[in-house]
């Protein structure tokens, strides 16, 4: 019988992706969702690919009555969990908003999985907690820094909250540690949906090539890195959302547990590198300028993700080239009309 895995977040953009890779690789999903930053829509589009429901409970993680009426009335047997907020400048404006959300949200998770003896779950969590180091590839070993902001703050608490948990209290939990997700299901019927401005990168690109924003702005090409400019270590969402499927096998079987994982490709990348392969993937002309260096972005950092590979038998598969062209294809679909402030 397939195994049945929850998934919070679940018609987000990684959430999302990572839907379709659990049902194509014979596990029953549940997703909870709040819709904050989705629509059902997507629910209907993971259908279009997988050919198969996406069985949906709207709700706030954080309404424990809904959580416990779901892990009554269903029988499930791990949890990915992504239900959480990202945006890092709004996470400085309004930091409760982002410690009752992500941290209140995961521990009434964990606490109502607790009381039903379900005790596996993978985290999502970011490089982030890494914090400013110059030191790369870097690798799980490093030590977790001070976070630069609030939302930073909430990865590493829920961290440590789960590292007790699988301590003490029975847990099997894994942390993936994310560098830069970007891109879109080669299907181009799931992708970002970014709220208002895009604050990240290669949606502000492909909006930009798509005539919604006028020029993106290069943040800095003063850094110390070959052409001046940041180095990140961009991965496919659909690369990600295989590695899901297999920490859950992993984490559903494993002898020890608390493990951590970086999730990336190995390759550093600059901003004027990608956006060399966006206008070579798209074939336009992307108009930039080069600007100011924004506040608290680190100089370079990329993923040794050796351990992933070897304990998790995961290899990315999906190139720098690939992440411009699905992402470039899913703008398309969006369409030119979705500027929102
Ligand atoms: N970046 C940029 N212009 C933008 C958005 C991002 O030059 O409009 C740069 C940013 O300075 C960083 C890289 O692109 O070097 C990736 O930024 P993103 O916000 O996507 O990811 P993060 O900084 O969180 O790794």
């Amino acid at each position: 019988m397939n195994k049945t895995i929850l998934v919070t977040g679940g018609l987000g953009y990684i959430g999302s992706h990572t839907v379709v890779e659990l049902q194509e690789n014979a596990y029953d999903v549940i997703v909870i969702d709040d819709l904050s930053n989705s629509s059902k829509e997507v629910a209907e589009r993971i259908t279009a690919i997988t050919k198969k429901p996406v069985k949906l409970y709207i709700s706030d993680i954080k309404h424990q009555h809904t959580l416990e009426a779901m892990f009554e009335h269903e029988s499930i047997d791990g949890v990915i969990h992504f239900a959480a907020h990202k945006a890092v400048g709004e996470s400085v404006q309004e930091p409760f908003k982002y410690y009752a959300n992500n941290i209140g949200g995961m521990t009434t998770l964990l606490k109502v999985m607790h009381q039903h003896n379900v005790n596996t779950i993978v985290f999502s969590s970011s490089c982030t907690v890494y914090g400013d180091t110059n030191r790369s590839p870097i690798n799980e070993t490093h030590p977790v820094a001070e976070a630069i902001s609030p939302y930073g703050t909430t990865k590493i608490i829920c961290e440590q909250i789960l590292k007790d948990l699988c301590k003490h209290s029975g847990f099997r939990g894994i942390v993936l540690r994310y560098f830069n997700p970007v891109g879109a299901h080669p299907s181009a019927q799931i992708g970002e949906l970014p709220l208002g401005v895009p604050n990240n990168l290669v949606p502000y690109i492909t909006q930009t090539a798509a005539g919604i924003r006028e020029k993106l702005t290069v943040f800095g090409n003063d850094y110390n890195t070959p052409d001046g400019t940041n180095i990140r270590d961009y991965i496919h969402v659909v690369d990600l959302a295989k590695a899901h499927v297999k920490a859950m096998n992993y984490a559903l079987t494993m002898n020890q547990s608390y493990d951590v994982f970086n999730l990336g490709t190995g390759n550093g990348r600059s901003v004027l590198e990608v956006i060399k392969a966006f206008e070579k993937a798209s074939g336009t002309d992307l108009p930039y300028i080069i600007g100011d260096r924004r506040v608290g972005d680190v100089e370079q950092i990329w993923a040794d993700a050796s351990k992933a590979e070897n304990k998790l038998k995961w290899h990315c598969q999906y190139g720098l080239d690939d992440m411009m062209k699905t992402a470039w294809k899913w703008q398309l679909v969006l369409g030119s009309g979705s500027k929102s402030s």
